[in-house]
């Protein structure tokens, strides 16, 4: 199974992939998380995504576009995918299913996270202390929210129309949000 989960900075996306990705044996696929990488490893990518990153704006298409085809035409993770924070607009959406076909894939459930930005504040700000990401300080958050709020609709009209779209209340404990995530994905496992 395949699975995308999306939602604010903040939502909680990544927490949750990792334990949906230990009780469930899928990969976690955080384009957020291999971005950083490419940052880290200084390489010719990364520094020309560095900047956009930490101004709180999205990647080039093509670039996060590069990165999940690794690892959709990989045949370890052949269904097994958790996509962690793409697709994040119309054009990503769209690409995701041109690739599942490609590689004769599908996803069979896409989790929204829905959190209000007084609670994203709050996490975000206790992340900084945590994980020191540079993209974390409180106007950069913001940024974020906005580019996530003004990309996304689209995209939830794209995933309800094909009926796989599941909202989660992402306010909830990270405890009660993965038992109900847990319980959605059983329901279609079947
Ligand atoms: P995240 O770890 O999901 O919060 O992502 C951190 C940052 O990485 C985002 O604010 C974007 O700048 C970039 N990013 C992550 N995923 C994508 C994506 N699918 N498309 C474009 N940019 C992305």
């Amino acid at each position: 199974m395949n699975i995308v989960i999306f939602g604010p900075p903040g939502a909680g996306k990544g927490t949750q992939s990792n334990l949906i990705v230990k009780k469930f044996d899928l990969h976690q696929l955080s384009t957020g998380e291999l971005l950083r990488n490419e940052i880290k490893n200084n390489s010719k990518l990364g520094q020309e995504i560095a900047s956009i990153i930490n101004d709180g704006n999205l990647v080039s298409d093509e670039i996060v576009g590069d990165l999940i085809e690794k690892y959709l035409s990989n045949k370890i993770y052949k269904n097994r995918l958790i996509f962690d924070g793409y697709p994040r607009n119309l054009i990503q959406a769209r690409n995701l299913e041109r690739l599942l076909t490609k590689y004769d894939q599908k996803i069979n459930i896409v989790l929204k996270l829905s959190v209000n930005l007084e609670t994203i504040k709050k996490r975000i700000f206790e992340r900084k202390n945590l994980e020191k990401r540079k993209d974390d300080s409180e106007d950069i958050a913001i940024k974020r929210f906005t580019t996530y709020e003004n990309n996304i609709k689209p995209v939830i009209d794209f995933y309800k129309k094909s009926n796989l779209l599941k909202v989660v209340n992402g306010e909830m404990s990270i405890s009660e949000i993965s038992s109900e995530i847990s319980g959605l994905i059983e329901g279609i496992k079947g």
